[in-house]
């Protein structure tokens, strides 16, 4: 064992926990390890989120992360936003259906212990991730799917709606007209959120929510509540989470492919380029559609990359509260709606 290592042993901290010590500081305070004091500088909290729908999602994150509390309730709090709203048609209630007029919801959440719930083709529940939540925290499980998703909502005090909106019924209506499937790129208002989070306390956490790509087959999951895929944290390192064609995201499992990435000493922002590249390299058709990754490490730093243009995130530290459109791969390709 180096004699670094057999410091920080005496000083009984994780080598993670010293990283953060000084690199995202504001002001100092003390904190006692059995009988050695260290000097703790305060870690600045950090929120990003995918798509302009995000925004106040990221509003609502902040309150929890800014009065010092869990970067697990800030995320959930946060998504619960764009679920809620019937007007964000990519999300939660007013969600388009798939081609047989059903709105299946996918969800997943992680926690700064490596704890995850997730819900998959989940119907009539308006906030699924508060049941990936509860999955994750009440049963043994990572994952429940369908009916049985429904059947355990239920068991905890949900209670079915009718998510379909009438505005979301009338394009799906439309739709049927020529009934082409052909996933949109840049669809401000037709994609996931993904959200990552770090707290006062230097915690990371994450969720991901999305009623997946509209006018899918009935059945079909895609990328967002799988772990790993459109989610992964690791609290040693960092977070990372995905929106866009999911199928492109699961065959490279790209957040957690970021996570790893990071760990091996890539910055957020090249762990995102990479993973990107990656699908690029797999896929001859990747000027056909969009991915959008989002990483945050355990220092607070931040990155973001997609494939097309168009692809708007959001930042908020206590110094900002940003919206700003990723750097990307391809300056053609883009289609705007
Ligand atoms: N990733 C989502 C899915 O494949 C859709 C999206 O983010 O646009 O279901």
């Amino acid at each position: 064992m180096g004699s670094r290592r057999k410091f920080i042993k005496k000083l009984g901290v994780t080598l993670p926990a010293l990283s953060i010590l000084g690199v995202q500081a504001c002001e100092a305070e003390k904190e006692t390890k059995g009988a050695v004091s260290v000097s703790k500088k305060a870690i600045k909290p950090v929120v990003i989120s995918t798509w302009k729908f995000g925004f106040p999602a990221n509003e609502k994150a902040w309150e929890t992360l800014e009065s010092g509390g869990r970067a697990l309730d800030a995320v959930e709090s946060g998504v619960q936003v764009p679920e809620s709203d019937p007007n964000v048609s990519s999300v939660g209630y007013g969600g388009l259906p798939d081609r047989d007029g059903n709105v299946t919801l996918d969800s997943c959440i992680m926690d700064e212990s490596g704890n995850a719930g997730s819900v998959a083709f989940l119907q009539g529940i308006k906030n699924p991730i508060r049941v990936a939540r509860l999955v994750m925290e009440k049963t043994p499980h990572v994952m429940l799917v369908g009916k049985g998703a429904q059947d355990y909502a239920l068991s905890q005090g949900f209670k079915v709606e009718d998510l379909l909106t009438e505005k979301a019924r009338k394009r799906w209506e439309k739709w049927k007209t020529d009934a082409n499937y052909q996933p949109e790129i840049n669809v401000e208002d037709h994609d996931t959120i993904g959200m990552v989070a770090l707290d006062k306390n230097g915690d990371l956490s994450g969720a991901c929510t999305t009623s997946g790509l509209a006018w899918k087959m009935h059945g079909r999951v895609g990328d967002s509540p799988i772990i790993g895929a459109a989610l992964y944290v690791d609290n040693e390192v960092g977070a990372a989470t995905a929106t866009g064609k999911g199928e492109a995201v699961i065959k490279t499992v790209g957040a957690f492919l970021i996570v790893e990435l990071m760990r091996q000493g890539k910055s957020p922002q090249e762990a995102c380029e990479i993973a990107i590249q990656r699908i690029i390299d797999k896929n001859p058709g990747s000027k056909n559609f969009q991915v959008g990754y989002l990483a945050l490490n355990k220092q607070g730093e931040t990155g973001a990359y997609s494939i097309q243009k168009g692809f708007t995130y959001n930042e908020f530290n206590p110094d900002k509260k940003e919206q700003n459109q990723a750097e990307h791969y391809y300056e053609t390709g883009v289609r705007t709606y």
